[in-house]
């Protein structure tokens, strides 16, 4: 750590040293790691990219850690935490929005500014940076439909254009979620609306999800398994529900008693206790289904790999 001294200089950037990664995600689960580095500003979040890549240090970037558990101990690591902010209009139908802005601050500049196609972002926690990484999506839309191109900081440490293609964008994924590119400022497609008639989508996309998931207050990292394919027998909180896992406890960890995909952080469980907790989910789906579930959550190992 001694290497990146010059990172506590950098203006816009809050430096600590060392820190807890769990309190950066909203399930609480991560122990020490080396240092925490919160970008403020775009530029800061380059050039303090740009030492830690130099001095070949491992480090992983979040956004709001909303689906991301962190080991218990990384003393090597740097947690690099964007928040850098901004939305602006470019054309009719183009937003450009800083990577690090909430989606909630998008969804509600949707709403003031009257444009349509992202009400689907109403409720998800987290970063617009971090929902492009994983192609964070519900009711039918994701980030793939509107995502036009962004800038980047590569592995090289040079700012370039992505473009959708080079994303490979899936379900719930994309290549961005494990690889060494970090998103910047975003262009997202959007289409002038009636202001009223946005807001009465976007209010009723989240009185929707109040009624029907929980987690509002609840230390959890949202859906922690993808949905299987619609030939193997429904959702994988259906899976586990009928698997008789509902409302399973161990550990401090529990499956959700209202939707059994969510599960919550009741104490101080570890890394190890979760992966304890959902290889035995994953079993018993195995066992009483035959379909094996895949994890939708990222874990991050000490070293700053993520899968
Ligand atoms: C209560 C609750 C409800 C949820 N509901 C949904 C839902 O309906 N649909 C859904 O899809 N998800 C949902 N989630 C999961 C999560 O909120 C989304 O996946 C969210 O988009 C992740 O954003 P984030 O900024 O928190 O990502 P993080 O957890 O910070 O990061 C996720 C991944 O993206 C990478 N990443 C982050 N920022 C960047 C960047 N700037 N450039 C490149 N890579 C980056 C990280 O390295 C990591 O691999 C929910 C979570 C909770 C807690």
């Amino acid at each position: 750590m001694k290497s990146l001294a010059r990172l506590l200089s950098l203006p816009g950037i809050i430096c600590r040293q060392p820190d807890n990664s769990g309190n950066y995600t909203t399930i609480g689960i991560g122990g020490n790691v080396g240092m925490s580095l919160q970008a403020i500003t775009p530029s800061s979040l380059i050039a303090a990219l740009q030492i830690i890549r130099r001095e070949k240090v491992a480090h992983v970037v979040i956004g709001g850690g909303s689906n991301t558990v962190f080991p218990e101990a990384a003393p090597e690591l740097v947690l690099v935490i964007n928040r850098t902010r901004g939305i602006r209009r470019i054309a009719r139908d183009r937003i450009a929005v800083q990577s690090g802005e909430s989606t909630l601050n998008v969804v509600a500049w949707c709403a003031n500014n009257g444009v349509k196609g992202l009400e689907f972002l109403a409720g998800i926690p987290g970063t617009i940076g971090g929902a492009v990484a994983v192609n964070a999506g519900a009711f039918g839309r994701d980030l793939s439909a509107c995502f036009i191109q962004a800038q980047r900081l590569n592995g090289r440490g040079k700012v370039t254009p992505i473009q959708p293609a080079e994303c490979n964008f899936q379900y719930r994924d994309s290549l961005l979620k494990r690889g060494d590119s970090v998103l910047l400022e975003i262009i997202l497609a959007v289409e002038p609306d009636d202001p009223k008639v946005v807001r009465q989508r976007i209010r009723r996309n989240f009185s929707y999800r109040r009624q029907n998931h929980p987690g509002w207050n609840a230390r959890t990292a949202g859906c922690f398994f993808k949905n299987p394919g619609r030939d193997k027998a429904g959702s994988a909180g259906r899976l586990i529900d009928t698997a008789g896992l509902r409302g399973w406890r161990r550990s401090g960890l529990e499956v959700s008693q209202q939707h059994a995909n969510f599960i919550f952080n009741h104490g101080n469980a570890q890394m190890t206790d979760l992966q304890a907790f959902i290889q035995h989910i994953t079993s018993v789906v195995m066992q009483k289904h035959g379909v094996r579930l895949e994890r939708e959550v990222v874990f991050v190992t000490p070293d700053g790999k993520r899968y």
